[in-house]
C-alpha cells in the first residue's frame, strides 16, 4: 500500500459536514485539509454502479484538476431482499422536485419490502468507501460496512438519511435513536476511517 507522506490533502466533497468530520480526524496527523469547494471544483457526475467506482471518479477528478492528492467517499445502504438496492442510488431515492425527502425514501423502501413479502429480519448493510487518489493516477481503497436490519415504523430523530429504519446488529435501537457519538464510533464510516488512517501513520 502506498503511504501518504505530504502535509496537504484535498477532500473531494461539497458536503460541509463530511469535510469537518475528516478535517477533525486528520488533525492529529498534521495534515492540512482543503476542500473541493475552496478550489472551485465542479461535482463530477457519478456514473458508476459501485461505491468504489463513484468514489474513484470523485477522487481522481479532484487530483487531476488540482495536482494534489485527493480523498473522496461514497456511501449508501444495501438491502438483501431488494437485491442490494438502493445501493449507489441511496440518495437518489430521496429526490423529489422540492429537494431530498428521506421520510419518502424510507416509506418507499418499506413498501418495496412489503410488496415482495421479504422475510424478517430484513437484512441490510450500510457501506462506506474511501478512495485516496494521487495526481499520477495511483489510488488506494478503504471500505467499511455495518450490518443490520430494516425495521418499521421509523424510530428516532438523531442522525440523517435512513437512520430511523436501520437497526445495527447487536443493538436494540436504530441509528436514529442512537447517541451521535456512539453511532460515529461504530458506523460503516468509522470502520472505513480506521483503515484509512493507516496510510498516514
Ligand atoms: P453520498 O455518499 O453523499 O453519495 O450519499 C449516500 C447516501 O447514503 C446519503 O444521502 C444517505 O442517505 C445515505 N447514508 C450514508 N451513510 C448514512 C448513514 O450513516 N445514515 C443514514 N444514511 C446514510
Amino acid at each position: 500500500m502506498r503511504r501518504f507522506v505530504g502535509d496537504r490533502l484535498l477532500i473531494a466533497t461539497h458536503n460541509p459536514g463530511k469535510l469537518e468530520e475528516i478535517r477533525h480526524l486528520l488533525e492529529p496527523y498534521g495534515i492540512a485539509v482543503t476542500s473541493a469547494a475552496e478550489h472551485g471544483l465542479a461535482e463530477p457526475e457519478e456514473t458508476e454502479t459501485t461505491f468504489v467506482g463513484n468514489a474513484r471518479i470523485k477522487a481522481h477528478a479532484a487530483a487531476q484538476a488540482t495536482g494534489l492528492p485527493a480523498l473522496a467517499d461514497d456511501s449508501g445502504i444495501e438491502i438483501d431482499a431488494l437485491d442490494g438496492a438502493p445501493g449507489v442510488y441511496t440518495a437518489d431515492w430521496a429526490e423529489t422536485p422540492a429537494g431530498r425527502d428521506f421520510v419518502k425514501a424510507m416509506t418507499d423502501t418499506w413498501e418495496k419490502l412489503e410488496a415482495v413479502s421479504a422475510p424478517v429480519p430484513r437484512t441490510a448493510r450500510f457501506c462506506c468507501t474511501f478512495v485516496l487518489a494521487w495526481p499520477d493516477g495511483h489510488d488506494e481503497v478503504f471500505e467499511g460496512q455495518m450490518p443490520g436490519q430494516i425495521v418499521w415504523p421509523m424510530r428516532g430523530v438523531q442522525g440523517h438519511g435512513y437512520d430511523p429504519i436501520f437497526q445495527p446488529d447487536g443493538y436494540s435501537v436504530t441509528f436514529g435513536e442512537m447517541d451521535r457519538w456512539e453511532k460515529n464510533r461504530i458506523s460503516h464510516r468509522a470502520k472505513a476511517f480506521e483503515k484509512l488512517v493507516s496510510v498516514f501513520d
